[in-house]
């Protein structure tokens, strides 16, 4: 989300440092102007309302986009940065704008000097073309040939994935910004080798996990495999035991009807006894009356 400043000026090249520091948070306004002291913004474009930059920030390079609109200031970085109402990093373009526009009007202003008849020129085109001509003037040679010595070790060390040399002995400036840059953009890419090694160490840890894991899946099934032919089993003798113990309720209920059988049978027969003892006793007393009657009849 850009920042939306209420702004009164008409051009962004009346807003001088002081108006910037006073809307400023103090350490973003500490940092931006350590940042236009170490030459690490880059104004890409620029005209009286609007400004498209870079900012060779702590952690990387970030994108600035500001605009003077309907008596707005607006700003927006591609950094994270929570400061309030501008990061440092659009105020350091701020302030390097200040710089150059305020370096571009001496430098006019003493070449008009020099010659009297040249026509006054319109302030409001002024600042289109002077960012990168400002800068470029800076530039040694010296510090360049510096700078190309230092690039031929620093890639070697890229592609061996060694430590960068340490940087050679150049004044603050644009050269010494396109070594930081580097160095900026190396840092990144280790900082993401690192954190791709350890996603890659938690990703083998996972999958190690998930090996031990179906493992004991498996013998979990197996155990119930086991477990599943064996309840089956037992169900099948307890089934047997029900038959079995069934015939022996039918057979016990043989056994109590044979058994009352036997007793009806047995009281029969004592039944019969007693009647055959009726006539025993009958007979005899036939027999002894007909003894009787044998001695009392005489003998011829
Ligand atoms: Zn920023």
């Amino acid at each position: 989300m850009p920042n939306r400043i209420p702004c009164s000026a008409e051009r962004l090249d009346l807003l001088v440092p002081h108006m910037i520091q006073a809307i400023s948070e103090a350490s973003a306004f500490h940092h931006a102007r350590q940042y236009m002291t170490e030459k690490r913004v880059r104004i890409l474009e620029a005209t009286d309302s609007q400004i498209s930059s870079t900012v060779i920030g702590n952690a990387g390079l970030y994108e600035q986009q500001i605009n003077l609109k309907d008596g707005h200031l607006v700003s927006a970085c591609s950094c994270s940065t929570p400061e309030e109402p501008m990061c440092r990093h659009c105020i350091a373009v701020l302030l390097e704008y200040h710089r150059c526009t305020t370096h571009q009007a001496a430098s006019k202003a003493s070449a008009r000097k020099g010659s009297s008849s040249q026509p006054s020129t319109n302030h409001s085109k002024a600042p289109s073309s002077l960012t990168l001509q400002s800068s470029l003037a800076d530039i040694k040679l010296s510090d360049i040939l510096k700078f190309v010595e230092w690039l031929q070790p620093a890639m070697n060390a890229l592609e061996n994935e060694q430590p960068f040399p340490p940087p050679p002995a150049i004044e603050a400036g644009e050269v010494s910004a396109w070594i930081l840059a580097i160095k900026s953009l190396e840092d990144r890419r280790r900082e993401t080798g690192d954190v791709l090694a350890t996603l890659e160490a938690e990703l083998r840890d996972r999958k190690a996990y998930a090996g031990r894991l179906t493992q004991q899946l498996q013998v979990a099934m197996e155990e119930l495999k086991i477990a599943q032919t064996t309840t089956q089993s037992l169900e099948r003798e307890v089934n047997t035991y029900r038959a079995t113990l069934t015939k022996l309720g039918e057979l016990t209920n043989d056994v109590a009807q044979y058994d009352e059988q036997i007793r009806m049978a047995a009281r029969e027969i004592l039944e019969k006894g007693s009647h055959f003892d009726k006539v025993a006793t009958s007979f005899k007393e036939v027999a002894e009356a007909l003894q009787a009657a044998a001695k009392i009849t005489p003998q011829p």
